[in-house]
C-alpha cells in the first residue's frame, strides 16, 4: 500500500511510495503533452471532445492504464488499487478525458467482475479493457428514483427469452451507449427488493428507443429510454434472478465514490486562487482579501477532509477486493459532495458578476469552465442518490436507527 501505511509507532504516512510518486508525475507530464489545446474537461468540449475521449481511451488502454488494477486474465495489469487511484485523480484534475467510460471502469467492470458469468466477464471486461464500448445506467424511472426498490419496469420470461417493457429517465449517454446497465422486475409477487433482476442490454435491440432532455447541466447527456416488447436471451441477466438488488447495492457502492471530485473541486480552487491573484478589488489584490483567504482555505481543508475519506476506503476495499459498505460509501460520498458545492460557490463568488457567463459566451472567464463546475456541483447533490438518501443510508445502515 502506498498512501496511510502506519508507521511503527502508530502515525500514518500521507506520503506516496518514490515509485507511486513517479507514475503520478509520468501520468501529468503524459496530460501535458496529450491533451489538444482546445480540451476543457468532458461535457465543454462538444462533439469533438466526445470523438477524442473514444481515442483518449484507446491511447491509454495500449498503454495498459486504463484498467490497469483488474486482472490480467480480463485485460487488466494486475496493478495495485493504490495506482488505480492516483490515476483517478489524474483523471480528474483533468477534466475526465475518458469521457462517459469512467463509468466502465468506476463501477461497471467491477460489478460484472463481482456477479458475471464466465463468458461475461470474457467479453464485456475485454471489451472495456480496451477501451472501445460505452453504456449507459438504466436505473430511475419517471416516478421512482430515491425509491428504485419500487421500480416497475418489467421483464417477462418468454421460453428463454425475457420480454422488457416499461421507461426509464435520466439516463446519462444512452444516445452514444452500445449497452445499457438495465434494471427490470421480474416477479410481480415478491416484496419490492425481492423481485428485481439485472439485465445487460445492447442499446441496438429492436424496440429500445431514446429521446434526449435538455436540462440546466447542459450538454445533452440526458435521455428518456423507452423499452417496448424488447426481447433478450437469458444470458443477458447479471446476477441470479430476482436477486438483483443485491447487485444495485454493489453498484451504488462503486459508484458513490468511484470519481475522485474532490480532485476536480480542487482544480476549482486553484483556478480561484490563480484569478485572485492577477486581479484587483478597490485597489488591492483579491488575493489579499481576508474573507476570500479564509474561503479558500475552509475548502481546501475539506479536500483534504474528503481525500483521506477516499483514501481510508480504498484502503478497505485493497484489502476486501470488493464494493465498500453502504454507510461507509455514502459517508464518503456526502463529504466529496458537499466540499464540491464548496468550491463552486466560492468560484462563483470570487469570479462576481462575469463568473455567471457560460462557456460560449465572450468575456466568459476561463471560457466558463468555472461557471460549468459551478452546475456540476448542483447536480452531483442529485445523481447516484440524493444528499438525503446518502444521509438517511449513514443514519439507517451506519448507526443503526430505525427507518
Ligand atoms: C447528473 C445526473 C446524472 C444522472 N444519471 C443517471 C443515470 O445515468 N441513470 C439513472 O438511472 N439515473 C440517473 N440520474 C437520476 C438520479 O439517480 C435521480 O435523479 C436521483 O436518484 C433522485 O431521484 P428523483 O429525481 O426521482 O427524485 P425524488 O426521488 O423524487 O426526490 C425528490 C426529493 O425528495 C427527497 N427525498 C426522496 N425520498 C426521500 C427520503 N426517503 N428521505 C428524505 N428525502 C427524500 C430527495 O432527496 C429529493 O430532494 C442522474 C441524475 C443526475 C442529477
Amino acid at each position: 500500500m502506498a498512501a496511510c501505511s502506519p508507521k511503527a509507532g502508530g502515525t500514518m504516512d500521507f506520503a506516496w511510495t518514490a515509485e507511486d510518486a513517479a507514475f503520478a508525475k509520468e501520468l501529468d507530464d503524459f496530460l501535458k503533452a496529450e491533451l489538444p489545446p482546445w480540451w476543457r474537461g468532458m461535457f465543454t468540449s462538444g462533439e469533438r471532445g466526445w470523438e477524442y475521449t473514444k481515442e483518449f481511451c484507446q491511447k491509454i488502454a495500449k498503454k495498459g492504464w486504463l484498467t490497469m488494477a483488474w486482472p490480467k486474465e480480463y485485460g487488466g495489469g494486475d496493478a495495485s488499487l493504490w495506482k488505480q487511484v492516483i490515476f483517478r485523480e489524474a483523471m480528474a484534475r483533468a477534466g475526465e478525458p475518458r469521457g462517459s467510460q469512467y463509468m466502465n471502469t468506476n463501477w461497471i467492470g467491477p460489478t460484472i467482475m463481482q456477479f458475471g458469468t464466465e463468458e461475461q466477464k470474457r467479453y464485456h471486461l475485454t471489451r472495456i479493457s480496451k477501451g472501445d464500448v460505452l453504456w449507459c445506467q438504466g436505473f430511475s424511472e419517471p416516478n421512482f428514483g430515491s425509491d428504485l426498490a419500487s421500480l416497475q419496469t418489467r421483464a417477462a420470461q418468454d421460453g428463454d427469452d425475457y420480454v422488457i417493457n416499461g421507461q426509464k429517465i435520466w439516463t446519462s449517454y444512452a444516445e452514444r451507449a452500445e449497452f445499457c446497465f438495465l434494471l427490470a422486475r421480474t416477479n410481480q409477487d415478491a416484496p419490492k427488493h425481492k423481485g428485481i433482476s439485472v439485465f445487460i442490454v445492447p442499446m441496438k435491440t429492436r424496440g429500445v428507443t431514446v429521446r434526449p432532455i435538455m436540462s440546466m447541466a447542459g450538454g445533452d447527456d440526458f435521455n428518456e429510454v423507452f423499452f417496448e416488447d424488447v426481447r433478450v436471451p437469458r444470458s443477458a441477466m447479471l446476477g441470479a434472478k430476482d436477486e438483483g438488488w443485491r447487485v444495485v447495492t454493489a453498484v451504488l457502492n462503486f459508484e458513490r465514490i468511484g470519481l475522485a471530485r474532490y480532485e476536480a473541486a480542487k482544480w476549482a480552487v486553484d483556478e480561484v486562487i490563480a484569478y485572485a491573484k492577477r486581479s484587483e478589488t478597490h485597489g488591492r489584490s483579491l488575493a489579499k482579501d481576508p474573507l476570500l483567504r479564509q474561503r479558500v482555505a475552509d475548502v481546501y481543508a475539506r479536500y483534504r477532509v474528503a481525500r483521506a475519506l477516499n483514501y481510508r476506503l480504498a484502503s478497505l476495499m485493497s484489502k476486501k477486493g470488493e464494493s465498500p459498505g453502504p454507510a461507509d460509501a455514502s459517508l464518503t460520498r456526502i463529504h466529496n459532495i458537499l466540499m464540491t458545492r464548496r468550491a463552486g460557490d466560492l468560484a462563483m463568488e470570487a469570479l462576481g458578476l462575469e463568473g455567471r457567463l457560460s462557456e460560449g459566451t465572450a468575456d466568459a472567464p476561463l471560457a466558463g469552465m468555472l461557471e460549468y463546475e459551478w452546475r456540476k456541483s448542483i447536480s452531483a447533490t442529485i445523481a447516484a442518490g440524493t444528499l438525503e438518501i446518502q444521509k438517511d443510508q449513514v443514519a439507517t445502515r451506519g448507526l443503526g436507527l430505525p427507518r
